[in-house]
């Protein structure tokens, strides 16, 4: 008696259900290179520790120029719990 038993297939279901993990970082975004000419990925890079924040420069993930910069002011919290 299998009563109501029945399932339901999705017909639009990909063969390859692989989920890019790998594109999940926290830091993926793109900037503009003008040595690319295009948006291109930027990789993070700690610049300075500033009283008034941490200094950051990001930089095109092929070529290496400097495609922008971000001061973080969330920094300033991290010196009074160290030590
Ligand atoms: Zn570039």
């Amino acid at each position: 008696m299998h009563n109501g038993q029945f399932k339901f297939v999705p017909a639009n279901r990909p063969a390859h259900d692989k989920q890019p993990a790998t594109f999940q970082e926290l830091e993926a975004m793109e900037l503009y290179c003008p040595k690319c000419g295009r948006a291109v990925p930027v990789r993070k890079f700690l610049l300075l520790v500033l009283p008034e924040g941490d200094k950051y420069e990001y930089r095109c993930k092929f070529c290496g120029t400097k495609v922008g910069n971000k001061t973080d002011h969330s920094g300033q919290f991290y010196g009074i719990l160290k030590g």
